[in-house]
């Protein structure tokens, strides 16, 4: 669906001389994509024992992050690790290798690329991080959770969306925000597509969003992760195999250097 024929008819003008029209489209998942940890295992890091109670971890059930990361920051909040020690520890979270250079040479080919961050986390999470690093103004939009701290100090987490997929978390699907994003932007743009769409991640759900790539994109999936073993598995049948190409990637420069030579096509 990335590379429908154009709409018919006339075509639009843009209404707008500020309109964006990168012909590159690049998502980014967060955690262990972008930043090189998983911020609910930071923050469990804060607690005087630096580990969850067995009752807290038993509680988890598969499919279920988004409830067991809730549970988390209450019992973060009832252990007294205030906001301010919250948000000083996502600020330190280091960057993944590479991923600070990747970032410059998107910025240096801004006209090219339009990036959004996809992400399970927390928009306090991920707006935080992304500020203190000056990363914010890459990003045209961050879809994640929403979340605030509530009175007690607790950062309260809400489900993004419902959807109907049968293979994502309850709380998310990422292949229904790229398929809505895509879909709006090329509405926003008089109806032009992007030539190619990026993605960025490493974990399992990061799966099905690249399912709705087309041959002209690109999944990288971080080499020896659930997203890049995954989709290995899949590659092996006909029936799952995903059209897009797919990349491991170890730093930000594998991306780097794979979009560097795609700039040079033109
Ligand atoms: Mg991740
Ligand atoms: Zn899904």
């Amino acid at each position: 669906f990335f590379h429908a024929p154009p709409p018919e008819g006339p075509p639009k003008m843009s209404s707008s001389s500020t309109t964006n029209n990168s012909r590159f489209l690049m998502f980014f998942d967060f955690d262990e994509t972008i930043i090189s940890e998983n911020s609910d295992n930071t923050v469990v890091n804060l607690l005087p024992n630096q580990q969850l109670p067995s009752w807290l971890l038993d509680s988890y059930r598969e499919g279920h992050y988004h409830e067991f990361s809730g549970k988390i920051t209450a019992y973060l909040a009832d252990q007294g690790v205030t906001k301010d020690a919250l948000l000083s520890a996502v600020q330190k979270i280091p960057p993944n290798p590479g991923m600070l250079d990747l970032f410059r040479f998107l910025q240096s080919h801004q006209q090219d690329f339009e990036l959004v961050v996809v992400s399970d986390a927390n928009t306090i999470f991920i707006e935080t991080w992304l500020e203190h690093n000056r990363l914010g103004h890459l990003f045209r939009r961050v879809f994640t959770n929403p979340s605030h701290f509530d009175d007690s100090g607790r950062l309260v987490l809400h489900p993004f969306h419902s959807h109907s997929c049968p293979r994502c978390p309850d709380n998310m699907c990422k292949q229904a925000i790229l398929h809505e994003y895509v879909a709006v932007r090329e509405k926003e743009r008089g109806g032009v597509g992007f030539q190619r769409v990026f993605y960025v991640g490493d974990g399992s759900n990061d799966v099905c969003p690249t399912r709705a790539l087309g041959p002209q994109d690109t999944a990288f999936a971080r080499r020896d992760y659930p997203m890049h073993t995954l989709m290995m598995e899949m590659q092996q049948s006909e029936s799952t195999k995903i059209k897009a190409n797919v990349v491991p990637w170890v730093t930000g420069a594998d991306i780097e250097d794979y979009l560097g030579n795609i700039m040079k096509e033109r």
